[in-house]
């Protein structure tokens, strides 16, 4: 079903837009450095399949962070809390999302949470199947499954121009190899993450995504229960205390949402129970957040009251 415009949500996009300016495309990774940094668009999906949404509203782009969620549902699924938990903390960092030195200080080689990357490429390395290509492939139908969309696939652009340059990503893994939290083959797994990572879609997409966690995991609209209401909490919850990196304080005091960034410009939020919201907003501030994404959010926030806190 296509999405309705909603002149409330042009109105709060318009209000938004202009802090774009302030921020700055990711081109650590070269293809994210072509997007446009005055885009800014959000769509919002209710359990019932109705959908608003305001700004360039068909651009795709990929999910890279957002897909850190995504994955911990799966592998909580595949494997069970009590070995995810032994290779992945549940503590905040208060570090950027690519940090590398609580390897070192915190548990050695355990990633304090599966939000930030070293966490995430555990997590990875934890989805079940026999190739990187039947790992990917379970993934991708997970995500489609949410989305209701088959077409969903991956940038073949973005997925080789991050694999090409990711060393730091590489050093996360040799690192957590070392101490046995790591135990394929380095290329492989980055192969397989820098996948994940390019998994691509449009703000409609994401907000259904998002409507699936709100509702616990349930799609109301096939029946189906996608995840186990458990593994919906946990993914929601560390949303909550990690979703949008070393920023999380400030959004649970400004926002206080579930939500979920990505350095594309992608932001999934949660309101549990109520619906999903999908954004997209390519500019980011220093800390690798959509800046007026997050401002967008914070406009919606309080309007209509949307703080679990
Ligand atoms: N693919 C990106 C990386 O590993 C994801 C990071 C992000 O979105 N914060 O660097």
């Amino acid at each position: 079903m296509p999405c309705q415009s909603s002149d409330e949500l042009k109105a709060l996009v318009k209000e938004a837009r202009p802090y774009t300016k302030n921020g700055k495309v990711a081109d650590y990774i070269p293809a994210l450095g072509k997007e446009n940094p005055n885009d800014l668009s959000v769509a919002i999906y209710y359990p019932d399949g109705q959908c608003i949404s305001a700004g360039e509203i068909d651009k795709k782009f990929t999910l890279q962070s957002v897909s850190k969620v995504i994955s911990l549902a799966l592998v909580l699924m595949d494997r069970g809390q009590g070995y995810v938990f032994e290779r992945v903390g549940m503590e905040p960092t208060g570090d950027p999302f690519n940090s590398i030195i609580k390897l070192e200080t915190a548990a050695p080689g355990k990633p304090l949470n599966p939000m930030i990357n070293a966490g995430a490429l555990v997590v990875t390395h934890m989805i079940k199947g026999n190739s990187v290509q039947e790992r990917f492939q379970r993934l991708l139908s997970f995500i489609q499954e949410m989305t209701n969309d088959p077409t969903v696939t991956y940038s073949e652009e973005v997925a080789r121009s991050e694999f090409e340059t990711a060393y730091l990503n590489r050093a996360l893994c040799y690192f957590m190899k070392q101490y046995n939290f790591i135990n394929e083959d380095v290329e492989l797994l980055m192969d397989l993450y820098t996948k994940q990572c390019a998994i691509e879609m449009n703000c409609l997409d994401l907000s259904r995504i998002g409507m699936v966690f709100a509702m616990d995991g349930l799609d109301p609209l096939s029946g189906k229960q996608i995840m186990p209401i458990d593994v919906a909490r946990i993914c929601k919850t560390f949303m909550v205390t990690c979703g949008m990196y070393n920023a999380s304080g400030e959004f649970a005091i400004k926002i206080g949402l579930p939500a979920k960034s990505g350095v594309s410009g992608g932001i999934m939020g949660t309101v549990s129970g109520r619906f999903g919201i999908g954004i997209f907003g390519p500019a980011l501030d220093e800390k690798g957040n959509s800046i007026g994404g997050m401002k967008l959010l914070e406009l919606l926030s309080k309007k209509y009251g949307l703080s679990l806190f």
